[in-house]
């Protein structure tokens, strides 16, 4: 086992297990096979992590900018050094080929590196003053103890989007990733305190969620929540966040549309859709989960579609070549063939795909369904699988309405050659991200963050790092 690979808690700058010596398997959803163990905690250890955090919060708070911007850096440099065998763990966890588990920790390291430099441009202002003889100011202070509870289908920057921001503002982090996926989150914890973190600064643990999570939300030093997963959690945790009056950052689902307009560069969009919907199996907030295509291409545009899905190499994340992985669990498998069976009864046509992969496990075989309509469960779920339902639409103001037709507001591509068009996508379409020709287009230097039931709250940017800091005012008078 490496160093990196921990199965203990980080509370307050020791490694311990549950109060109970309780705990957790981990597996590999590529094979099954234990990686190994983590600890089952729960309130008791949760509030221990808290008290460190608040405990820390005033001498970590109180480091200038600089200071704070040099930890954020040494982390960085961490994650980036590290970052091979980082990108195993993340593999053998979540399952997503090696390449794109590589891809996603150096994106962590990008965003920690975003948010030491944002550190230092946390500034106030100084407001013209409608009264004489005084002054009146903004000042900006970190929010206080910031809870963080991650999901698995990004298990590092997930974190680094959290902790970066948290960190760079002055506030201590207590960090819950998911149970599926809990080593990139502990790893965390090690390279924070390599990289001289004070104890108590960044807390990990691991376990029940339900207990981990009550106690962060009934706890009143806890001053922020921020979460990404489902929207039914989310709606949960906001409800808990009511009674101590917590700010709040949610990333929750989403249901991207994927709209190809007849005037398309074809092979771009091609491309795109392949990306926005196979990678990490599908199992992205931001994954295409509706292609709609205008008439005039829809025939080849399916065709072709269907022909590189069936082309994709499904394998264990750790195979060389790999394209596709495993879904995280046996829950995620039953869900995606319920899902492709109903659009079958409700007259969709598989062109690739449509059942579990033959290599068997918790592999799927990428899917592509043609006909698809809005009767069909996929039309309202998020799949959170390889799957692409192709609807057909005639005019763009029929596929805005369509598009915009879910409670989810969170990414939306667009393939088109007509400029104005573009804009008026822009204008039209209710969705926090949106991508013209594009797909991948989250960086660090972007507000990443939903519409709708999708969230509240930005993530990167300059606003990622206003949302762990409160505005002061102060009003200086008799001068
Ligand atoms: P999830 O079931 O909501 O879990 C997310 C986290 O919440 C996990 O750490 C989980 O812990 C925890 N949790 C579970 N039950 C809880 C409870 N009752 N109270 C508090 N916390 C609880 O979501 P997921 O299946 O891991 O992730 C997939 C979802 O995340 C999708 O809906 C996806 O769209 C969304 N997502 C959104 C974004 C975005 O930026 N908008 C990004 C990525 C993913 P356990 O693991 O211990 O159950």
């Amino acid at each position: 086992m490496t160093d990196l690979l921990r199965e203990a808690n980080l509370i307050g700058g020791d490694w311990v297990g549950a109060d109970d010596g309780g705990t957790i398997d981990v597996t590999n959803p590529a094979d099954g096979a234990l990686i190994g163990t983590i600890p089952k905690s729960g309130a008791a250890e949760t509030r221990r992590a808290i008290d460190a955090a608040y405990a820390a919060f005033p001498a970590y708070a109180a480091k200038t900018v600089t200071e704070r911007a040099a930890l954020l850096r040494a982390l960085a440099a961490e994650i980036t050094d590290n970052a091979d065998e980082l990108a195993r763990i993340l593999t053998l966890e979540q399952g997503k080929p090696l390449a794109e588990a590589r891809g996603e920790v150096l994106s962590s390291a990008a965003y920690i590196q975003w948010f030491a430099e944002e550190a230092r441009r946390t500034r106030g202002e100084v407001i013209p003053s409608p009264w004489p003889n005084r002054r009146l100011m903004t000042t900006k202070h970190p929010v206080g103890v910031v809870a963080a509870i991650t999901p698995w289908n990004f298990p590092s920057s997930m974190l680094a989007r959290k902790i970066g921001p948290a960190l760079a503002a002055g506030c201590p982090v207590v960090v819950k990733p998911a149970t599926a996926t809990p080593y990139s989150g502990l790893a965390w914890g090690v390279l924070a305190e390599r990289a001289g973190f004070p104890k108590g600064v960044v807390n990990v643990l691991t376990g029940s969620a339900r207990a981990i999570a009550g106690e962060i939300m009934d706890n009143p030093k806890v001053r922020k929540v921020t979460f990404t997963g489902s929207t039914e959690i989310g709606k949960e945790l906001l409800r808990g966040a009511a009674g101590t009056v917590k700010k709040v950052s949610m990333e929750l689902g989403g249901n991207a549309p994927f709209i190809v307009f007849d005037d398309a560069d074809i092979d771009r969009a091609i491309d795109g859709a392949m990306i926005a919907k196979f990678r990490n199996a599908g199992q992205t907030c931001i994954c295409s989960n509706r292609v709609y295509v205008q008439a005039g291409i829809y025939p080849a545009f399916v065709e072709r579609l269907a022909e590189r899905a069936k082309a994709l190499k499904v394998a264990p994340g750790l195979e060389e070549g790999a394209e596709q992985g495993p879904l995280v669990d046996a829950p995620a498998l039953e869900k995606i063939s319920e899902l492709v069976q109903d659009a079958i009864d409700k007259g969709g046509k598989i062109l690739a795909g449509g059942a579990p992969h033959a290599r068997g496990g918790l592999f799927y075989a990428p899917t592509v369904i043609a006909d698809a309509t809005p009767d069909m469960r996929v039309t309202q779920e998020e799949i959170f699988g390889p799957v692409a339902p192709v609807y057909r639409f005639e005019t763009e103001e029929e596929v805005i309405r369509m598009a915009n037709d879910t409670v989810y507001g969170l990414a939306a591509y667009a393939y088109t050659a007509d400029l104005g068009r573009a804009f008026r996508l822009q204008d039209g379409l209710e969705y926090g991200l949106i991508g013209i020709n594009e797909v991948l287009i989250v960086t660090p230097e972007i507000p990443f963050g939903g519409l709708k039931e999708s969230g509240m709250g930005k993530e990167g940017g300059w606003q990622g790092l206003d949302d762990y800091l409160e505005t002061r005012y102060t009003c200086l008078g008799g001068l």
